[in-house]
């Protein structure tokens, strides 16, 4: 017998206002030219059912595991970023993407799909507070630091050579963050990576320099090269683009093997030391798994850590009658809750944790956007222009050939 699901409390805090082109001070995201059908409305889920029915095997609907319900039932398909994109470049025939996702991700679709096809939006607020917290001329003007600094080469067989250090270094970038950083990565010999497969990207990293600087989640970056692959915490050092030369000394620079950049999820950034013993308090016997984009101080006291699939696929496998605290985003913890009824799943926090920017998604938005298709208007295409779409995808084929 197992206890039901409890809804976390309502935060006082506010989570995650911006998003891309939204408004701070109003935090109302932009608006959809046209009419946005209210959120009240009876009949909305008519309409979007009619509207997909219109548009048949012309549009193919993405949703993130982390997108509403209400919205998640009209997904062809579910999934995390990568696995979402793929699915998109692999269905040539739909003319319209409908990205049930954040900003990051339909740009990632953009570069991985035909041109002919559209990617589309519901709501451009829909950014990433992670991926937006490394912008392009940030990551620039880090890079043109390190070719500053110079390193003495190790003798190989010959007198110690002075060179760069950004000869030394490659760059690895979390799959959350723009198409900008993907393309600077694919152009300086990089690499992107998933929550899954980042110990394998960092393993091929360090085949090729003795470095790596890793955008923009130092979360997932600590965590995995501190518990995967057996660095220490002082072999990592934080990169902060708001201080003169990252507040890095060039000493720091030059001993560092892993320099993260200070980017993190606001959504799992949460969770904390205290969430995991006081569910522990709580539930007797609880397994608290969560996500590697959690801190480092949560991931080494939790009991399992793995990414959004591997969540799921933990949890289908669990025995009826265990107990879990799972620390990632609500939508999906809930829903997990309620497909297994026979487990107790319950929220690692106890307050909502919501992304509030993967929630801009939301059936309203939805609806306008299938509804404009039909009537033959392309609403909120998101297009990445050619130069960084082609060095983005070096940087995404280097990571699908990864060993
Ligand atoms: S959960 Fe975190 S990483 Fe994912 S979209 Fe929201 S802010 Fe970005």
């Amino acid at each position: 017998m197992t206890s039901p699901w409890i809804e976390p409390a309502n935060s006082a805090t506010a989570l995650l206002l911006l998003g891309r082109g939204s408004d701070p001070a109003s935090e109302r995201g932009v608006d959809c030219p046209g009419d946005l059908p209210a959120a009240s409305d009876p009949g909305l889920v008519a309409r979007a059912t009619a509207a997909k029915a219109a548009l048949g095997d012309r549009v193919f609907v993405l949703g993130h595991h982390y997108q509403r319900d209400e919205v998640i039932q009209f997904a062809d398909v579910t999934g995390d970023s990568f696995k979402l994109a793929r699915e998109a470049a692999a269905r040539p025939s739909a003319e319209f993407i409908v990205f049930c996702g954040v900003h990051f991700m339909a740009e990632s679709a953009d570069i991985l799909t035909d041109s002919s096809q559209k990617v589309i939006l519901p709501d451009l607020a829909a950014g990433c507070s992670m991926a937006d917290m490394a912008v392009l001329g940030q990551v620039q003007t880090a890079w043109e630091h390190f070719e500053d600094l110079d390193i003495t080469e190790p003798p190989r067989g010959g007198k110690p050579q002075k060179t760069n250090l950004a000869n030394d270094i490659i760059p690895v970038t979390y799959m959350n963050s723009s198409a900008d950083i993907k393309g600077f990565v694919g152009r300086n010999k990089g690499v992107v990576c998933t929550s899954s497969n980042a110990k394998r990207a960092l393993t091929w990293a360090y085949e090729q320099g003795s470095k790596v600087f890793f955008l923009p989640d130092q979360h997932l970056g600590r965590n995995t090269a501190v518990l995967e692959m057996g660095f220490d915490l002082d072999d990592c050092v934080l990169y902060d683009p708001h201080k003169p030369q990252g507040g890095l000394t060039g000493e720091q620079l030059r001993t560092a093997r892993m320099i993260l950049w200070r980017g993190h999820c606001s959504v799992h950034g949460r969770f904390t030391l205290d969430s995991v013993r006081e569910v522990r308090d709580r539930v007797p016997g609880v397994n608290v798994l969560v996500h590697p984009e959690c801190r480092h101080e949560v991931v080494r006291a939790a009991d399992q850590v793995g990414s959004t699939e591997y969540i799921i696929r933990a949890l289908d496998a669990a025995p009826a009658g265990s107990a879990w605290a799972v620390g990632t985003e609500l939508n999906l913890v809930r829903r997990l809750a309620l497909a297994h009824p026979d487990k107790q799943i319950t929220f690692l926090d106890r307050t909502v944790c919501y992304c509030s920017t993967m929630n801009r998604i939301d059936l309203p938005h939805l609806v306008w956007a299938l509804e404009e298709l039909v009537a033959g208007r392309v609403p909120n295409q998101i297009t990445v222009d050619e130069d960084t779409a082609h060095h983005a995808r070096v940087a995404l084929d280097q990571m699908l050939a990864l060993p």
